[in-house]
C-alpha cells in the first residue's frame, strides 16, 4: 500500500443491496454496491454513495396457482433514513423536479445519500417509483436524478470529492453535470472540460452482452434535457449514435474496470473498436463476509473444528426455512444442490433437467435434491417462461425440487449457507462475476460450476470444488454449446460429486475446508477496496 493519503470517492449506483428490508436492489449489481459500502465503513475509506430512494423498489415476484410468475409492487416507508433537510432540483423535459436528499447509515455502511422525487406538488413524483420499472424516457429521467441530482447533492451537502466512481453506465449523466460545471462556471471549451472531468472519473463496466448495455437515440437525450447543453455532435463524439451509456462512460473516465479477470478479457474484446476510451483493467468482485458468511464455518476451517456438524446446522436451518415457505421438507441426509440466479436465457437455469433419462431417476430416489430461486425481469417474457418451467419441475418432483419465489437477500443467504453444492452453468463467457459463488465457497458450500466469472480464479478441480465444461465457448452454435456443457455437467455430477458425497465424506469435508481457506481473503471486500484505491482511484 502506498502511504499517500486516500482520495475521497463518490460512488454512484442505481441500486444498493444492503438488507432484505430495504427494497433498493434488483440483483448482483446492487449486492456488489451494498457490500462495497459496508466494506468502506469497516475499513475506514473516505467513500460516500449516491443512489435513489425507490418508493416501490424492484418487483416482489410471486407464483400464481397456474405456476406462472407475476409482479406485485408495494409502497415502502422506512424509519431508518435520516432527512438531511437538503433538496436539489433537476430539469426533466423542461420541468423543474425537486429531489429530496436522504442519508442512510443504518446497515453498517459508509454514508449513502439517496434522492427522492416523491414530494407532494412535485412536477414528477414518480421518477423514483420503481427500480428498472421502465425503459426509454422514464429510465433517462431516473438517470438524470441519480447523476445530475447526485452531483448537485454533493455540492449542496458540501462534500468534497476527488474521484467520481460510476458503477455501471446508469450514472453517466453525472459526468455531463461535471462538464457543465467546467464549461459554464470555469469557461472551459468542450475539449478542455472533457480532459478535466476525465481525470476525476472512473467507471466499472458490467454486462458482457451487447444488448444489455443501455443506449438511447440522441434526440431522446436532448428532449429529456439530460445533455446539459451538450450539442448533438458532442454527444455523438462521446457515446456514438444511438448514444451508448457504456461507451460514453468508457470515454469520459480516466480508467475503467471489469469485474473479474476473464470479464476483463471479454470486455476488452467487446469494446476493442471504441476509440479514445479508457483502459479496462480487471478488479474481481468480492463480498462482505459479515453479511454472507457463517463465522462458525470459517472458525471451524481455521481451527480444525467440526466442519460437517457446523454445516449440518446451516443445512437444517435452510431445510426448516424451505418447509416454512413451501410445506415441503427436504432430506438432510441427501445431497442438496443450490441454484439462484436471475432467470435469463444465458444462465440456463433449467439446463440440469434437459435429459430426463439421467436426471429423473436421481430426483425420484432423492439422491439429488435441488433448490431454485430467482426472478425474471418484469418485462421479460422469456425469463418468466424459465421461472414457470422451474415451478413445473418443482410440482412434478415435490420431494426433490423446490422453487422459492421472490428471491431476495434472505433467500440468498440461506441457500449459500445451507446447500451442499452451488451450481452455476452460464454460457461462458457471459457471466461477468457471480458473487453468490463466493458466498457459497466461504460457507463451505462447494462450487460446481462452469469456468466463468470469478470461478476460473479460484477453482482447483476436485480440491476446493468442481468445474465442468473445460472453459468451452461457442458463440456461433448455441445448441452445440449447451449439449457440450450438459454432458460435462452430468459427467462430473455422476462420477465425482455424487460418489464423493455419499461414499467419501472425509474427502468432502477436506474439500469444504479447502474451499473456505482458498477464498476467504482473496474474495473478501477488503482486497477489492485495496485494488480500487491502488489501481483505479489513485492511478
Ligand atoms: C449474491 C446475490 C446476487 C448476486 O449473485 P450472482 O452470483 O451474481 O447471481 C443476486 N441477488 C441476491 C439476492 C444475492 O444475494
Amino acid at each position: 500500500m502506498s502511504t499517500q493519503t486516500n482520495p475521497s470517492v463518490a460512488y454512484f449506483c442505481m441500486e444498493y443491496g444492503l438488507d432484505q428490508s430495504f427494497k433498493a436492489y434488483a440483483g448482483g449489481l446492487g449486492i456488489l454496491a451494498g457490500d462495497y459500502m459496508k466494506g468502506a465503513k469497516d475499513h475506514n475509506y473516505p467513500i460516500v454513495g449516491l443512489g435513489i430512494k425507490w418508493k416501490q423498489g424492484y418487483t416482489d415476484q410471486r407464483i400464481d396457482p397456474m405456476g406462472k410468475p407475476y409482479d406485485t409492487y408495494h409502497n415502502y416507508d422506512y424509519d431508518f433514513m435520516e432527512d438531511t433537510g437538503v433538496s436539489v432540483t433537476v430539469e426533466i423535459r423542461g420541468l423543474e423536479v425537486e429531489c429530496k436528499v436522504w442519508k442512510l447509515e443504518a446497515f453498517g455502511n459508509a454514508p449513502l445519500y439517496l434522492l427522492d422525487t416523491d414530494i407532494p406538488g412535485n412536477n414528477d413524483n414518480w421518477v423514483t417509483g420503481q427500480l428498472y420499472g421502465w425503459f426509454g424516457e422514464e429510465r433517462i429521467a431516473q438517470e438524470i436524478v441519480l447523476g445530475i441530482g447526485g452531483v448537485r447533492a454533493l455540492r449542496k451537502l458540501g462534500i468534497a470529492v476527488d474521484v467520481y466512481h460510476f458503477n455501471e453506465g446508469h450514472a453517466l449523466f453525472a459526468g455531463f453535470e461535471l462538464l457543465r460545471e467546467k464549461m459554464e462556471e470555469e469557461e472551459m471549451t468542450f475539449e478542455e472540460a472533457v480532459d478535466a472531468v476525465k481525470s476525476e472519473i472512473v467507471f466499472t463496466t458490467h454486462t458482457p452482452i451487447v444488448q444489455g448495455n443501455e443506449s438511447h437515440p440522441i434526440e431522446r437525450i436532448i428532449y429529456m434535457g439530460a445533455n446539459m447543453h451538450l450539442s448533438w455532435e458532442e454527444l455523438e463524439e462521446l457515446g456514438g449514435s444511438p448514444f451508448n451509456m457504456t461507451v460514453g462512460a468508457l470515454r469520459l473516465s480516466k480508467k475503467s474496470n471489469a469485474v473479474a479477470q476473464l470479464h476483463g478479457e471479454t470486455s476488452n474484446k467487446m469494446w476493442a473498436e471504441i476509440e479514445d476510451r479508457s483502459e479496462i483493467i480487471a478488479i474481481t468482485n468480492a463480498i462482505h463476509k459479515p453479511t454472507w458468511v457463517d463465522p462458525a464455518m470459517i472458525a471451524a476451517a481455521e481451527n480444525d473444528g467440526d466442519l460437517w456438524a457446523t454445516h449440518l446446522q446451516n443445512k437444517r436451518s435452510m431445510i426448516d426455512f424451505i418447509e416454512a415457505k413451501t410445506g415441503h421438507r427436504l432430506d438432510e441426509n441427501n445431497l442438496i444442490i443450490g441454484f439462484s440466479r436471475r432467470a435469463a436465457p444465458y444462465k440456463r437455469s433449467d439446463l440440469i433437467f434437459t435429459d430426463p433419462k439421467i436426471i429423473a431417476p436421481l430426483l425420484e430416489t432423492r439422491k439429488v435434491q435441488i433448490v431454485f430461486s430467482g426472478k425474471a425481469h418484469p418485462l421479460d417474457d422469456t425469463g418468466k417462461g424459465i421461472v414457470a418451467n422451474l415451478v413445473k419441475m418443482a410440482r412434478q418432483y415435490p420431494k426433490a425440487v423446490i422453487f422459492l419465489e421472490n428471491y431476495d437477500m434472505a433467500i440468498g443467504r440461506m441457500l449459500t449457507r445451507g446447500s451442499d453444492i452451488w451450481l452455476n452453468n452460464p454460457r461462458r463467457p457471459l457471466e461477468a462475476s457471480g458473487t453468490s459463488g463466493m458466498k457459497a465457497a466461504m460457507n463451505g458450500v462447494l462450487n460446481f460450476s462452469i469456468l466463468d466469472g470469478w470461478w476460473p480464479e479460484a477453482c482447483e478441480h476436485g480440491v476446493n470444488g468442481w468445474q465442468f465444461g473445460d472453459a468451452y465457448e461457442n458463440e456461433e452454435d448455441v445448441e452445440k454449446h449447451d449439449a457440450h456443457d450438459l454432458k460435462a455437467m452430468y459427467n462430473v455430477l455422476l462420477k465425482e460429486v455424487i460418489p464423493t458425497y455419499y461414499d467419501n465424506r472425509e474427502k468432502w469435508v477436506a474439500m469444504m475446508k479447502a474451499s473456505i481457506l482458498s477464498t476467504k481473503d482473496q474474495f473478501a471486500v477488503k482486497r477489492m477496496l485495496e485494488e480500487y484505491f491502488e489501481l483505479l482511484y489513485k492511478a
